[in-house]
């Protein structure tokens, strides 16, 4: 087993490895990945045991760590200095526009991310960072304290948008450590210390919730100024919801443009409407507005922390939900097949 661990070593997406030019390989119609995406790493795995994660404690145990994958890709772990010497090398050939720290429920987890983080600050400064937290192992103070080392975006990964699907999830159903309400109380906190548009919260669509339900949360962040990160339900091998369907296609794209219009249109839920069913029939927007959208790509593009433009993601997560054969959320941007193509899936 590998005794790899942070601060000394840290994980990155495969995207990012590539970016380096770390890992040989080419992925499906882009270059590289404008976030560098980090996961701080130790043999001993993360704690929690959420259903739908490629890291849980209960998969495969005795298998190393550090080969598990996680939102579908590999993880290789490297030396951070290492990282960052290739970072100021300028191996990335200056694509990066930020980098991230994704923690993990462990012990070691929040100092190691503050020591990561004071070490990036001070060597590349002008890249910045978005720490992906884990609320159940934090308090105020250390959100506090990243924001006074530096810490750009402040992110939450809620995930599950009820409290019965979350507790069936992430909570004790699943022996894990997660708690809805502290989740909201990280959300209220990143709210007030890191403040408006400087935080966001993951969700994932298709883990049983309605097209209402996901948009209520994502209306709920937006009112209390943060943006929200979709990622579409996808079945990760070993994971104990490997034999779920993944999230279905016309849900995904209609949760995805109405997303959008929530974070950056200037709509609102309670102008959208919904079927018996949950599912959404009006986009709440004229007409002639949604088309705007339906044609600019935007809103079906991977949404998470952004780079050079306000409203589309650095961090774009090649194949992070979905096969390069059948594009969930699009990495690049569209061309215009892909426009059509989408169109068709939102009215199926
Ligand atoms: S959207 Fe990307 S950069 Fe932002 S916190 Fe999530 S993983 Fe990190």
């Amino acid at each position: 087993m590998s005794e790899l661990r942070s601060p000394e070593y840290v994980q990155l997406s495969t995207a990012a490895a590539i970016t380096l030019g770390l890992v040989p390989g080419k992925m499906y119609r882009t270059e590289c990945t404008h976030c560098l995406n980090l996961l701080v790493t130790y043999p001993e795995g993360c704690r929690a045991n959420c259903a739908y994660c490629g890291l849980a404690r209960h998969r495969e145990e005795g298998r190393d760590y550090a080969e598990r994958n996680f939102i579908r890709v590999d993880w290789p772990t490297l030396s951070y200095d290492e990282v960052i010497a290739r970072v100021k090398a300028g191996e990335d050939k200056g694509q990066f526009q930020r980098m991230c720290i994704s923690m993990i429920t462990h012990p070691d987890s929040d100092e190691d991310t503050r020591i990561l983080l004071k070490k990036w600050v001070h060597e590349l400064p002008h890249i910045p960072v978005s720490i992906l937290s884990n609320p159940t192992t934090m308090e105020k103070s250390d959100l506090l304290q990243l924001k006074e080392l530096g810490a750009d975006i402040f992110t939450i990964a809620l995930d599950a948008v009820t409290p019965e699907i979350f507790e069936r999830t992430r909570g004790k159903t699943v022996d894990s450590p997660h708690r809805w309400d502290r989740y909201w109380q990280a959300i209220e906190w990143a709210a007030e210390v890191f403040g408006p548009e400087r935080f966001g919260v993951h969700l994932i669509s298709g883990m049983g919730e309605t097209e209402r339900e996901m948009l209520a949360i994502c209306q709920r962040i937006r009112d209390l100024g943060g943006h929200n990160h979709l990622f579409a339900f996808f079945p990760e091998r070993g994971s104990l919801m490997e034999d779920w369907p993944a999230c279905d296609m016309a849900q995904w794209r209609r949760v995805q443009l109405a997303r959008y219009i929530i974070d950056y249109g200037g709509g609102n839920v309670s102008q959208m409407h919904f079927d018996e069913h949950g599912c959404l029939t009006d986009f709440g927007l004229p007409q002639a507005d949604v088309e705007h959208l339906l044609q600019s790509g935007t809103p079906f593009r991977t949404s998470g922390c952004p780079g050079t433009e306000e409203d589309v993601s650095a961090c774009n997560r090649p194949y992070g939900d979905s096969k390069p054969s059948d594009i969930l959320s699009y990495p690049f941007k569209l061309d215009a097949d892909d426009l059509i193509l989408v169109r068709q899936q939102i009215q199926e």
